[in-house]
């Protein structure tokens, strides 16, 4: 039986494209992605979760829910009951397996696509070229599901090594790491096609590049390299799609393009711990991965959570009325006292953002951010926190549109050709589509919804504000029933 009339596909292909913009994809500078979105249907308003960040979001994609169901809330974030030593960094294998084991196995709390496949008896194959821990939480439990995961970063980046193993054996040593990462991109996609695709030919195939991500952040949003290297990614993306063409069964794949996240430029970079310890706040960034002496333990970025270890809610609400007070604070999260405030002054609900989870910070800033166009002419231009990536690279975690918009297409069985769709939609809904394009239910935690079929409610725009003296702040989402889309936010 052909299934021509139906939306039910017999393969499933996603390719991720790390950190990339809509705005991006053009006919000169991503012709495949231009080409693919006329074959398919281009959910134009897609967006990322908050925070906006690569684990938190891969977790995302993997759950078809928010912070708030899976349980991922930080790219890093203290976790007492895994240790009091270190906040955990989740793009690391050994902190993931300190939480794994402290939590019974239990560090991502909702089911996966990869879980509802191995339960249906389907596999599922990643080629991933991010972190260990991006690897890991795209399919947490890969290796109980019988599932294959490849990491271009090295054998010991996955939770199956021996496919590792059998990668290099077929094609010769892992690339040399350069920035932009060309080497990498083409090896990931020589494995993906004529390894997984080819030979294994899994229900599932998802494959992760890097780029433009990493060049977005160390070799600015719109610089030639940059571009090159979006130029790279696209080919490779080029020649997976020709290889779909070359199959007798082409019409029975669905595939999907996809972002984890956007990205906004950074126009000046500030030393946040620095500036609290003149407060009289002693701090510990996470990357020192020690707490010793702090009173609070900080993540960065363009946000990041606080946490207090000494002090309690009078320290935390020092901090805040502090960064209330200064012109670098763009938005201010605490745990929920009403359905939209927070119990700090002038902050908004956790709750509002999906981040109400058990392992919730005290606080979580974001620096401001607005339109402005970077010297490239990209809209989006907000602080950073000093660290690795130079004043001007690109950075993510807030509720800049620009950081939330997501590249989000998929073609196939159940997806109007050339159509774009401007409902709100996001990275929740991929794990739904994937599973509906196979007939299979989504997994009752998944709060997303299967694309190929019309949202059941329709979506209602709603704005929120709240602030204290001098300071005021303003979200936008769309409400989907028991769900939300987060559309933007920034200072008022
Ligand atoms: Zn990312």
């Amino acid at each position: 039986m052909s299934p021509a009339n139906t939306t039910e596909a017999q393969r499933v292909i996603i390719c991720v494209f790390d950190g990339l913009r809509p705005d991006f994809v053009t006919p000169e500078q991503t012709p495949n992605l231009a080409r693919f979105a006329g074959q398919g249907t281009w959910f134009r308003d897609a967006r990322s979760v908050f925070p906006s960040m690569t684990r938190v979001a891969t977790t995302s994609i993997a759950t078809g829910a928010p912070p708030r169901v899976h349980g991922v809330v930080g790219n890093a974030f203290l976790f007492p009951q895994v240790t009091r030593e270190h906040v955990l960094d989740m793009s690391r294998a050994d902190d993931i397996a300190l939480a794994e084991a402290a939590t019974g196995g239990r560090l991502v709390e909702a089911a996966s696509f990869g879980d509802v496949l191995a339960q249906a008896g389907k596999r599922l194959a990643v080629v991933h070229s991010g972190s260990a821990g991006s690897a890991y939480l795209i399919n947490p439990r890969a290796r109980a599901n019988g599932h294959w995961t490849f990491s271009i970063l090295g054998r010991e980046h996955s939770q199956t090594p021996e496919a590792n193993d059998e990668v290099v054996a077929r094609f010769g040593p892992l690339p040399p790491r350069s920035l932009p990462r060309f080497e990498e991109i083409d090896y990931a996609e020589q494995v993906l096609r004529e390894h997984v695709l080819a030979e294994m030919k899994p229900d599932v195939a998802l494959i992760w590049f890097n780029e433009p991500d990493t060049s977005f952040h160390y070799r600015f949003l719109g610089s030639p390299e940059t571009l090159a290297v979006l130029k790279h990614v696209d080919a490779a993306f080029g020649r997976i799609l020709d290889w779909v063409a070359a199959q007798p069964d082409a019409d029975e794949y669905v595939v999907i393009a996809a972002s984890d996240h956007g990205q906004i430029s950074s126009r000046d970079a500030l030393d946040l711990a620095g500036l609290l310890r003149e407060q009289g706040h002693a701090g510990r960034r996470a990357a020192e991965r020690t707490l010793a002496g702090a009173s609070f333990a900080m993540t960065g970025g363009n946000m990041g959570e606080i946490r207090i270890l000494e002090g309690g809610t009078a320290k935390r609400d020092a901090i805040a009325a502090w960064l209330r007070e200064q012109e670098l604070l763009g938005m201010l999260f605490s745990k929920a006292r009403n359905e939209v405030e927070g119990e700090v002054e002038g902050s908004f609900a956790l709750s509002l953002v999906d981040l109400d989870h058990a392992r919730q910070p005290d606080l979580i800033y974001v620096l401001r951010s607005d339109d402005a166009p970077d010297s490239y002419g990209n809209p989006g231009l907000g602080l950073i926190t000093k660290a690795d990536v130079p004043v001007g690279g690109g950075m993510h975690g807030g509720l800049n549109r620009h950081e939330l918009n997501t590249v989000l297409m998929a073609r196939g069985p159940g997806f109007e050709p050339g159509a774009v769709d401007g409902r709100a939609c996001g990275i929740v809904d991929i794990a739904p589509t994937i599973l509906r394009s196979l007939g299979l239910q989504p997994a009752q935690t998944m709060t997303g919804q299967a694309l190929m079929r019309q949202v059941d409610a329709e979506a209602s725009l709603q704005s929120f504000d709240t602030g204290a003296t001098g300071f005021a702040q303003r979200l936008d989402l769309a409400g989907r029933g028991a769900s939300r889309i987060l559309l933007s936010g920034s200072r008022a």
